[in-house]
């Protein structure tokens, strides 16, 4: 089923609402709660959860006989709807970052109210997972951010069989996130962040979209599913395990390697050319041997800007 989290009116056009798709048994809670496109501009996971709730819904018409969900799943695959409209990261009327809007309110502004109904739709499931994408300028390796985790979301983020496991101190700043009001409720929280912002990197969609399929069949939220299926190499990263590489000069930057692939220590990534002459004046080195977690995708380079991280394995 799908119905409207929100009925929001405008000034001068029809109102607008944000679309929640229901699947699954009418529980008193839902198994998995999954959100995507808080920030308007990041496709990918607004398609990975567009996707995901067609096939759910599939498995509830009896396409995929094999397969049964056995608990209620609620996903809201796209929050700040009036950004994806007009491709832009936060809300367009006052430039609001939604995702600095947490727990929100009743009578607030409109991304307050917004956060507010996310929050009320969410907070009670007993797996929450909330998607990004990094900015458009750059690409991550499909991951699992874990922010202060419990020992028991540490143990369930390997269930998404994701290659790679990001773990981060819970910011003292950034309090007025989702992931923040989540972790006051009973139950488990993940961040996954996919790819780049601004585009639909199929490879990426398709990786996850399986991985979530995966996932809820190892929470016994889907049952049937084969999730012996790919068993591959999850790796668990801190803080200190990334090593990152700035521009020393500007010009433009070139590389044609592929994020989640091992690479060896001062082996060649990509390199700065003189963007009129167009002479290499950089040969981008990779600093340590490790996996290829992120890449800057934006050709044009100022000096210090991010160029790529390797995170070493522990
Ligand atoms: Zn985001």
């Amino acid at each position: 089923m799908i119905r409207d989290l929100l009925c929001m009116t405008a000034p001068v056009r029809e109102g607008f609402d944000i679309p929640c798709h229901e699947i699954g048994p009418k529980t008193s809670h839902p198994g998995a709660a999954l959100v995507a496109g808080l920030h308007g501009d990041e496709i990918n996971g607004i398609f990975i959860l567009s996707r995901l709730a067609d096939f759910l819904n599939g498995v509830e018409t009896g396409k995929y006989p094999e397969l049964r969900l056995v608990r209620r799943v609620l996903i809201i695959p796209a929050v700040n709807v009036l950004g994806v409209n007009l491709r832009t990261r936060t809300w367009p009327f006052d430039k609001s970052d939604i995702n600095r809007m947490f727990p929100g309110s009743t009578t607030g502004e409109t991304t307050q109210r917004i956060a507010y109904a996310v929050l009320e739709a969410t907070k009670r499931a007993d797996y929450r997972i909330d998607i990004h994408t990094a900015s458009a300028d750059f690409e991550e390796i499909p991951q699992v951010r874990l922010h202060g985790p419990s020992t028991e979301e540490r143990e369930t983020a390997r269930l998404f069989g994701l290659p790679a496991v990001m773990e981060r101190s819970l910011s003292p700043v950034f309090t007025t996130t989702m992931m923040s009001s989540w972790k006051i409720w009973p139950g488990q929280s993940f961040v996954l962040r996919v790819g780049q912002a601004g585009l639909v990197q199929l490879d990426h969609c398709q990786r996850v979209f399986r991985a979530l399929v995966a996932f809820l069949g190892r929470i016994g939220v889907l049952e049937g599913v084969d999730i012996a299926a790919e068993d591959e190499e999850v790796c668990c990263f801190n803080k200190a395990s990334a090593f990152r590489v700035y521009a020393e000069k500007a010009g433009t930057f070139v590389s044609d390697r592929q994020v989640g692939r091992w690479v060896g220590s001062g082996q060649e990534l990509g390199y700065i050319y003189d963007s009129f002459s167009g002479n290499v004046i950089e040969k981008v080195l990779s600093p340590v041997a490790g996996l290829l977690t992120g890449i800057r995708r934006h050709p044009l380079l100022f000096e210090g800007d991010l160029i790529l991280r390797v995170n070493k394995k522990g």
